[in-house]
């Protein structure tokens, strides 16, 4: 039996947490575990784990945003030291994880499905694990530009999974609702039960310093029922803080969806496409709000997460893990048994095997589940589609998964996207249900992945077709001002010749009299009848103006000259 009821208020099918008193919105779909597995770790208190051989620190904080490399292979670092500039708007800093030599800056494997590598350093301990002066924020806590800057240089990431940068939330400003999500829905992962449990008072703390940053007017830390311990603990910090309340709403999966979780506390549907602070609501972690108030009042910039690490495991349990230890050193903590055949990182519902062991632990990296055959069984082979409907009510987000399958599967990618396919948040409620064993998010994936391709396609030709009619232009409006360069020219010079013709007739000296007398035919010539001799007296005279003009240039410097 949970740690309280729920009433249910008949009129608008609304829940109120009698805790809190709180109204609580219904969310669709879901799914409710039969076992969600948190028990294997959950009452384990969090331990430290030992110094890895070495850290690989990527510079690549999530798969969008990165930073740039500022300290040389060789150089010593110590624990907190920068070693990643924030590069654009979105990236955040990067920091040593402990005292050591940089021994090099290369492409190392990540955990990502991709198995990608990314820029990383790669640092060797020098077990004295030496930090640098730590500098807390000096400035005023409403201060949003400062606060932002300052998340940004301590390296301020989710730490949900997504490893959104957090300056970027804190400048999505003005905010009415701030919510710290201690949901935590996927089965098996409790890092942030135990952390609420053992750090509640600074995750409080840290949830009213974002507040006074974006001026938020309340804040609803909202948790699973599952997790009464963590509830409790949550509200005895926040006893002393007016505008900070503690929600406890139904244990679905997937209530801890950030937009799920808006939804449930306040009833405010986010549509795909917007962001939540465009309705007044920013969603923070938990472990996310501690590292904030570390940041700000102790100078520490992120540097470590907690993990769970569970599954087919002698010694389970969540442990305090350094950004950069690599995952091979790590799984050896809780002593996997000999039948894992593979490593989960995430929840069994989002999660994926970790491609290459050697990958480092990330600021998203939040679970590893060893996973054997008895646990997570291979899936039975996928049959055709009988058509039951089973995966549409249990959708949160209200699509039809039989149609986005069925149209993903046929490539009839522009029919998915009519059926929203980029409003599904690959939570796999459908597939989890579905009869015929159709890894559905599988198709979603591709599809979205298709068209993505698609579109970088289509930009691409657009550019190439605007680089292309951008030129035809410039070729002809560099011919237009060639010919009107031209003709203005043919102008001038007209000008110029017949300015100098007047001027040479107008200033012939006396002795060209005898020219001027030449050039023209005489007029008994002209007053003739005799028609040989008349047009002799013109060619003569036409000859003459020739030799005049003539020697009329020969005086002249050439026009090249004078230009
Ligand atoms: S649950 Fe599976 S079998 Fe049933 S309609 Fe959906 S996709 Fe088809
Ligand atoms: S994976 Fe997508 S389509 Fe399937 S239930 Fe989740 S949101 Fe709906």
């Amino acid at each position: 039996m949970r740690w309280f009821s729920w009433l249910t208020s008949s009129a608008a099918n609304t829940l109120v947490d009698p805790v809190s008193g709180r109204k609580l919105y219904p969310i669709d779909g879901g799914i409710a575990f039969p076992d969600y597995h948190k028990q294997e770790t959950a009452d384990i208190p969090i331990r430290n784990v030992a110094m890895p051989s070495h850290y690989i620190v990527p510079l690549r904080v999530n798969p969008r945003f990165t930073a740039r490399p500022i300290v040389d292979i060789g150089a010593r670092v110590r624990k907190g030291e920068k070693i990643g500039e924030p590069e654009g708007k979105f990236g955040v800093a990067v920091h040593a994880p402990t005292s050591g030599v940089i021994r090099d800056l290369g492409h190392y494997p990540m955990t990502h499905v991709s198995g990608l590598p990314a820029l990383a350093y790669f640092i060797e301990p020098d077990g004295k694990d030496e930090a640098i002066e730590p500098t807390p924020y000096r400035g005023a806590c409403d201060d949003t530009d400062r606060i932002r800057d300052f998340l940004q240089q301590m390296g301020l990431a989710g730490l949900g999974g997504a490893a959104f940068p957090s300056h970027a939330k804190v400048a999505s400003s003005p905010v009415k609702t701030l919510i710290i999500n201690g949901a935590e829905c996927e089965p098996w992962i409790t890092c942030d039960d135990r952390l609420m449990r053992e750090h509640a008072a600074e995750i409080v703390a840290g949830a009213c310093d974002l507040a006074a940053a974006v001026h938020a007017q309340e804040v609803l830390i909202g948790i699973e029922d599952n997790k009464p311990q963590a509830i409790a603990a949550m509200q005895a910090a926040a006893a002393n803080h007016g505008t900070v309340t503690v929600v406890a709403i139904p244990t679905i999966y997937p209530a801890g969806g950030e937009k799920q979780l808006i939804e449930r506390l306040t009833g405010i549907e986010v549509p795909y496409g917007h962001l939540s602070a465009e309705f007044g609501v920013l969603v923070f972690n938990v472990g996310t709000a501690r590292a904030v108030h570390r940041a700000l009042t102790d100078g520490e910039p992120l540097i470590e997460r907690v993990v769970t690490l569970t599954g087919a495991a002698d010694d389970p349990g969540n442990r305090w893990v350094r950004i950069g230890h690599p995952i091979a050193e790590l799984i050896l903590e809780m002593a996997p048994k000999p039948e894992v055949d593979r490593y989960l990182l995430g929840g069994p519902m989002t999660g994926f095997a970790i491609p290459d062991l050697d990958a480092p632990i990330l600021k998203g990296s939040n679970c590893i589940i060893a996973a054997s055959p008895d646990l997570f069984p291979p899936p039975p082979p996928e049959q055709p589609c009988i058509r039951c409907g089973a995966c549409a009510p249990v959708c949160p987000a209200r699509l039809e998964p039989m149609a986005l399958y069925w149209f993903a599967r046929a490539q009839q990618f522009g029919k998915a996207q009519e059926f929203h396919l980029f409003d599904c948040i690959e939570c796999g409620c459908c597939a989890y249900v579905c009869p015929a064993h159709i890894p559905l998010v599988d198709y979603y994936r591709y599809a979205k992945s298709e068209i993505w391709e698609r579109e970088r396609e289509k930009s691409k030709a657009q550019q190439s077709k605007a680089r292309f009619e951008f030129r035809n232009y410039r070729l002809e409006r560099e011919k237009a001002e060639k010919a009107a360069r031209a003709a203005a020219k043919a102008a001038e010079t007209k000008r110029r010749l017949e300015a100098q013709a007047k001027q040479s007739s107008t200033e012939a000296s006396p002795g060209d009299t005898d020219s001027k007398q030449e050039s023209a035919p005489s007029p008994q010539a002209l007053g003739t009848n005799d028609p040989d001799a008349r047009k002799k007296a013109l060619v003569e005279a036409a000859l003459a103006r020739a030799r005049a003009k003539r020697a009329a240039e020969a005086t002249e410097p050439s026009g090249e000259n004078r230009e």
